[in-house]
C-alpha cells in the first residue's frame, strides 16, 4: 500500500514547526472560501460529509454525516448545540493534542461548518483539564478568529451568528464519555447518563445536542474544499480517509502521524517509527486502539490492517488509533493489570457491575501478574469481565472488561505459566521445611 501523499495530509502542521496563528493557517489553506462553502447550504454540507464516508475519529466509529442528521430541525424555543469532545484521556491517545496546539483553525473552521450545519449558532469545546498549553493555543486561535470577524454575530460575513466557547476540564477520564461531558458542562458532576434519549433528541440543557470528536471536525474543511470523493478515494470501502495515528511503546521512534487508513500496521510501525525496538520478530503485542480495545499478538500483527472493519473481525478495534506496542520484554500481564487499575479508578461508581466489577478484577489481575490466583480463576475472571460488558449504562464497563478478554484469549498460556512457576516456588519452599 502506498503511503499518504504529502499533498493530501490534511494536517500540515501536526508537529508545530510552522507559523500556528491564523495568518499561519490561511497560508496552508484554512479559511479559504468558507463565505461560499457555506452558501451551498446546511443540507448541502451535510449529504457531502455522509458521501465522504467519514466515521468518527473519537473511538466508535460511527458515520459522522449520519450523526449530523439526526439533528431536528432548528426551532427558537430550543437551541441546537454542537459540543466537541477535546477530552483526550484515553491512555496512550495523544492525536488531538497535536491538532489543538499546533493546528487549531482546522478545528474552529470546522466546527463552523459542523454547527451550522446542524442549526447550532454556539460550540462547545470540552478540553481536558491536564491540557493547559493547549487550551491556550486553542483559546489564542479561537481569540483571532473573532477578531477577524470569522466567528461571532456574522461569521464570515455569512450572516450566520455563530460563537465558539472553549471549557476546560477538571481531569477525570468519565468526562470524555459524551453525557457525562454534557453533565459536567452542565456544572454538575460528571456522570454518564442513561440513553435514550440520546443528546441529538435531549441533549445539553436538555436541547437539541451532536458530541464530535476533535479530529472528526477538523477534517470537514478539507473535506468540503477537495470534495467527498477526493476523502473517500483514500482507504478501503467503508473505511476511508485520513486517519492521525498515535504510536508509543517499544518501537524506536514514538509519534503522531496522519496517515491513510486502512495502513498494514507493520508499514505503519515500520515507516514512521523506526521499527519495533530489537526489530519486528521481537514484537510481543500491540494494543492497536488505545487502552480500550483487546491486544493483538505477534502473529496476528504480521498482516493487520489498520480500520475499523479488520481490527473489529479480530476481536479488537480501531479505537482511537493509539497504538501501544509491547516488545518482548515487556510483562504483558502486568501492563493489562495497570489498565485494570486505571478504570477501577476511573469508574464513576454509579452502576453496581462496573463499580463493583472493575475493582473486582483489578484484584484478581493482581494476583495474577504475581502467579497467587488459582488457574480456575482465570476462567472466573472471563465469566466476570463478560458479567460487566454491555451491562453498564456506560462503555466505561466494556472498556475496563476488554483488555482482559484479549489477554486471557491470547495469553491463557502466559497466565498459567505463571501460576505454575509460582506453585512450583511453593512446594520448594514446603519441602525445604
Ligand atoms: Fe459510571 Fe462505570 Fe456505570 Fe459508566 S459504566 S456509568 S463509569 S459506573
Amino acid at each position: 500500500m502506498n503511503l499518504l501523499d504529502d499533498k493530501d495530509r490534511i494536517f500540515t502542521n501536526l508537529y508545530g514547526k510552522r507559523d500556528r496563528s491564523l495568518k499561519g493557517a490561511k497560508d496552508r489553506g484554512c479559511w479559504q472560501g468558507t463565505k461560499n462553502i457555506l452558501k451551498k447550504g446546511q443540507s448541502w454540507i451535510v449529504e457531502e460529509i455522509k458521501a465522504s464516508g467519514l466515521r468518527g475519529r473519537g473511538g466508535a466509529g460511527f458515520p459522522t454525516g449520519l450523526k449530523w442528521s439526526f439533528m431536528p430541525e432548528a426551532k427558537e424555543e430550543k437551541p441546537s448545540y454542537l459540543v466537541i469532545n477535546a477530552d483526550e484521556s484515553e491512555p496512550g491517545t495523544c492525536k488531538d493534542r497535536e491538532i489543538m496546539r499546533h493546528d487549531p483553525h482546522h478545528l474552529i473552521e470546522g466546527a463552523l461548518f459542523a454547527g451550522f450545519a446542524m442549526g447550532a449558532h454556539v460550540t462547545y469545546i470540552y478540553i481536558r483539564g491536564e491540557y493547559v498549553r493547549e487550551r491556550e493555543a486553542l483559546q489564542c486561535a479561537i481569540d483571532e478568529a473573532y477578531d477577524s470577524g470569522l466567528l461571532g454575530k456574522n461569521a464570515c460575513k455569512s450572516g450566520w451568528a455563530f460563537d465558539v466557547i472553549l471549557h476546560h476540564g477538571a481531569g477525570a477520564y468519565i468526562c470524555g464519555e459524551e453525557t457525562a461531558l454534557l453533565e459536567s458542562l452542565e456544572g454538575k458532576k460528571g456522570m454518564p447518563r442513561m440513553k435514550p434519549p440520546f443528546p441529538a433528541g435531549a441533549g445539553l440543557y436538555g436541547c437539541p445536542t451532536t458530541v464530535n470528536n476533535v479530529e472528526s471536525i477538523a477534517v470537514v474543511p478539507t473535506i468540503l474544499r477537495r470534495g467527498a470523493g477526493w476523502f473517500s478515494s483514500i482507504g478501503r470501502p467503508n473505511n476511508v480517509g485520513t486517519k492521525v495515528f498515535a504510536i508509543s511503546g517499544h518501537v524506536n521512534y514514538p509519534c503522531v502521524v496522519e496517515e491513510a487508513m486502512s495502513i498494514p500496521l507493520k508499514e505503519l510501525i515500520e515507516k514512521h517509527c523506526g521499527g519495533v525496538r530489537g526489530g519486528w520478530k521481537n514484537l510481543k503485542a500491540i494494543i492497536p486502539g488505545g487502552a480500550s480495545v483487546p491486544l493483538l499478538p505477534s502473529s496476528l500483527c504480521d498482516n493487520a490492517i489498520m480500520d475499523f472493519d479488520w481490527l473489529k473481525d479480530n476481536q479488537s478495534g480501531l479505537g482511537t488509533a493509539a497504538v501501544i506496542v509491547m516488545d518482548n520484554s515487556a510483562d504483558v500481564i502486568k501492563a493489562i493489570w495497570r489498565l485494570s487499575k486505571f478504570y477501577k479508578h476511573e469508574s464513576c461508581g454509579q452502576c453496581t457491575p462496573c463499580r463493583e466489577g472493575t475493582g473486582w478484577m483489578m484484584r484478581v489481575m493482581e494476583r495474577l501478574v504475581k502467579g497467587e490466583a488459582r488457574i480456575e480463576e482465570i476462567d472466573m475472571l472471563h465469566k466476570v469481565s463478560k458479567q460487566v460488558e454491555g451491562h453498564t449504562i456506560c462503555a466505561l464497563g466494556d472498556a475496563a472488561a476488554w483488555p482482559i478478554q484479549g489477554l486471557i484469549r491470547h495469553f491463557r498460556s502466559e497466565l498459567e505459566q505463571r501460576i505454575a512457576e509460582r506453585n512450583k516456588v511453593e512446594i520448594k519452599y514446603v519441602a525445604a521445611e
